[in-house]
């Protein structure tokens, strides 16, 4: 293996040295026990950019037991909320002032907009500074049940959490379960995506900066098959958090059942936007466009199926049509670009797959289409199929690309029934200027989030979360706190209440 650093300039001339991409254990970078190593690649001209420590169960049994220590003997979980919560801060605050060097990993692994990764990377930081905040006002409840009792709940660290996150902004995806899991004090292992694990990297000696004692934070990189497994099967590990496919998603709740962890999926989506006659066209356009084109189209809750009421089809098409032609697809560093390249050979090839897919159903290539099969980066052309039908492949499989299917409907009733059939259930949006209508229709639409007249914009109070075979529970506010913590009832007795006297008869 070569374990050279790469050197490159970032803006303001300044540089970033690039790493092997090393596992993080108990508050130190260390190699893999079998010594071996894989390549991450940059998606903008397929070179190599640092070599990757290969995990295997032997280093998620280290990283384990490292977490498990820290959990039982270590200061993290006995700490007040206080005390943690100054640490969460110092963690945001190195997000901050590493920023623009995370951003730049960002989108050099993965081929995120420059613009798009600087906007991520901020909001990792948000997702430490909320959740910091969230957990110092933490409660329970009290149930004075009479004068002879008192009830009361408490909250707990579960554990040693296991976290395996997807490839797409892996940053903010991360920080996303990691700040809620280490401010109720449990202590974690991260399995990155293979194919995006520069932030990962960069983020463990970040946590550890900002204060965390040894081993509460600990990252293993690897495949999902080996290193992954091997995380969801260890009997130390206590929850698992899983953001990725459906398919992955069932597989990881089957093999961990025999070890009876309790698991938050966070799933696939297929999500409609449903765009009547009587809606404010000009900024439904613009939703339409970037809720689907921006992050490169890869996007759980992307507007990937444009429901659009037939009596402005044609109009509303033709609009769409030309701003999609004109998307900004290119290089990455670029401020400009709004679309780059797709992660990764095997996803572009996967999304040039569907292209072909859509074409042999029979629905219309209306902009973008194939790239040349010579070219160098995973550039796909942001694409628009019509004239597709909801029992298309195209219209019912998630591409998780720059590729938009458009299906017209002619009543409320038929916008409802296309919106639900599909096996996801992760978001929808709807657009119309009838109040009644948008509450109805957002009533009746089978998913976890609706947004009305709005793009995908969230307080992070709110839930997040998908229903049908988009995911199980809910994260953000406190419902993460619902899956990170053990919620204890603790049972008191005020007064000498009668006690059975069984053994005691005269
Ligand atoms: P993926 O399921 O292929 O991989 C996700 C993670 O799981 C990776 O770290 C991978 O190594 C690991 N993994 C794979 N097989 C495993 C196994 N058998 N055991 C344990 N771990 C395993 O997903 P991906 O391609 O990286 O990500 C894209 C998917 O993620 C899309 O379906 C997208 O919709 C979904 N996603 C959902 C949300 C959400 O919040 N609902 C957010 C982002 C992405």
């Amino acid at each position: 293996m070569t374990t050279q650093t790469h050197n490159y300039q970032i803006s303001g001339n300044r540089q970033v040295e690039i790493q092997p991409a090393r596992h993080f254990i108990q508050g130190a970078y260390c190699d893999g026990v079998q010594g071996k190593w894989f390549e991450t690649i940059n998606p903008t001209n397929g070179e190599v950019i640092t070599q990757v420590a290969e995990g295997f169960e032997e280093d998620i049994h280290r990283a384990v037991c490292a977490a498990h220590q820290a959990f039982h003997e270590g200061p993290w979980r006995r700490m007040s909320a206080k005390e943690r919560s100054r640490i969460m801060v110092n963690i945001a605050e190195g997000l901050e002032k590493n920023g623009e060097e995370l951003a730049y990993l960002e989108t050099l692994d993965t081929g995120l907009p420059i613009a798009q990764a600087r906007g991520q990377a901020a909001r990792a930081a948000d997702n430490f500074r909320f959740f910091a905040k969230k957990a110092e006002e933490m409660t329970g409840e009290t149930y004075p049940v009479d004068e002879s009792f008192l009830n009361y709940t408490v909250r707990r660290p579960v554990g040693v959490a296991g976290l395996i996150t997807p490839w797409n902004t892996p940053l903010m995806l991360s920080t996303w379960k990691i700040a809620p899991c280490l401010a109720t004090g449990n202590t974690a292992v991260l399995k990155p995506a293979e194919w995006s694990p520069l932030t990962a990297t960069k983020l463990a000696q970040i946590i550890h900066d900002a204060g965390i004692p040894e081993g509460v934070f600990n990252v293993v990189h690897g495949f999902g098959e080996t290193a992954g497994a091997a995380l969801v099967a260890h009997p130390l590990v206590n929850l698992i958090s899983f953001t990725g496919e459906t398919t992955t998603g069932k597989e990881i709740m089957r093999n961990g059942s025999s070890t009876l962890k309790r698991f938050s999926m966070e799933l696939g989506g297929k999500s409609p936007v449903v765009v009547f006659a009587d809606a404010d066209l000009e900024r439904a356009l613009d939703a339409v466009v970037f809720g689907l084109y921006s992050l490169n189209g890869e996007r759980c809750t992307a507007g990937s199926r444009l429901l659009i009421e037939r009596s402005i089809k044609d109009e509303f098409e033709e609009r769409l049509k030309e701003r999609v032609a004109r998307i900004r697809l290119g290089d990455p560093f670029d401020p400009k670009t709004e679309v780059g390249p797709l992660i990764h050979r095997n996803h572009y090839q996967r999304v040039q797959e569907y292209i072909r897919v859509g074409l042999n159903e029979g629905a219309t290539l209306a902009v973008g289409g194939f790239s040349p099969d010579d070219q160098v980066g995973n550039f796909v052309r942001p694409t628009l199929f019509t004239n597709v039908r909801n029992d298309m492949r195209i219209a019912q499989e998630e591409i998780f690309g720059p590729v938009l299917v458009s299906i017209p409907f002619d009543s409320e009733e038929e916008a409802v029934h296309l919106a639900n059939d599909v096996a996801y259930g992760l978001a929808a949006y709807v657009w119309t200027n009838n109040l009644t209508k948008a509450h109805r229709v957002a009533g009746q639409i089978e998913s976890g989030m609706v947004w009305i007249n709005s793009q995908n914009v969230r307080d992070l109070r709110t839930p997040f979360g998908g229903s049908k075979n988009s995911g199980i529970g809910r994260e953000g506010g406190h419902y993460s706190f619902e899956f990170y913590t053990e919620l204890k009832t603790i049972h008191v007795s005020m007064s000498h209440h009668p006690i059975p006297k069984f053994g005691k008869v005269e």
